[in-house]
């Protein structure tokens, strides 16, 4: 069954070991940001730092492993039909949209989405690292380290999998800011299958 997130919102669920996430960007250029953190253990959650190092590459696809910052695998791409994300920045917030956008009354942003969808387990907003950023664009130059965020390349259908190594507390949004998802917000569609 697929399930819908609505523009600038978020959800928190539980993912089995071996169960299958697919995320879905339904309408196109809509990104969606995800978290996991370890049923067994709330502290142990995914890690950009790990999972880029271990890479040794900064764009992610089917294949690639993601890492915990205790160095186990919690999820690993099994499908990929963009080819483009980012594990880079972290979730948009109040404070992005006060810094970045000069909002003098600024949306919670995906930060205070995944915090409230991740409360009924007891997760703590200041335990929310830097999310794996489905389907979103950050252009980066080779010689100064530059970066840009782009127009997401997903367009309407796509999708990207991944399957669970361990027992998971998941935190899905759809993206609540304007330059990740070129200019418009959409919503995100996910499905959990065994
Ligand atoms: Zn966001």
């Amino acid at each position: 069954m697929r399930h819908e997130i609505a523009p600038r919102s978020g959800a928190g669920f539980e993912l089995r070991e071996g169960q299958t996430l697919t995320v879905y960007d339904p309408r196109g250029e809509q990104v969606a940001d995800l978290l996991a953190y370890a049923k067994a253990d709330l502290r142990e959650v995914i890690s950009s730092g790990r999972t880029l190092d271990y890479a040794s590459r900064l764009f992610l696809t089917t294949g690639d492993p993601l890492y915990s910052n205790r160095s186990n695998v919690m999820l690993e791409i099994v499908e990929d039909t963009v080819g483009r994300h980012d594990f880079l920045l972290t979730p948009c917030s109040k404070d992005t949209f006060r810094i970045i956008y000069g909002d003098t009354d600024p949306h919670r942003g995906c930060f205070g989405n995944l915090a409230a969808a991740l409360e009924p387990w007891g997760i703590a907003a200041d335990s929310i690292p830097t999310a794996f950023n489905c389907f979103m664009n950050v252009g980066v130059d080779g010689e100064t380290g530059a970066i840009t965020v782009d127009p997401p390349k997903s367009r309407a259908g796509d999708r990207i999998a991944f399957v669970a190594r361990m027992d998971l507390i998941i935190g899905l949004t759809a993206c609540s800011a304007l330059q990740s998802n070129n200019g418009s917000f959409k919503p995100i569609e996910y499905e959990v299958t065994d």
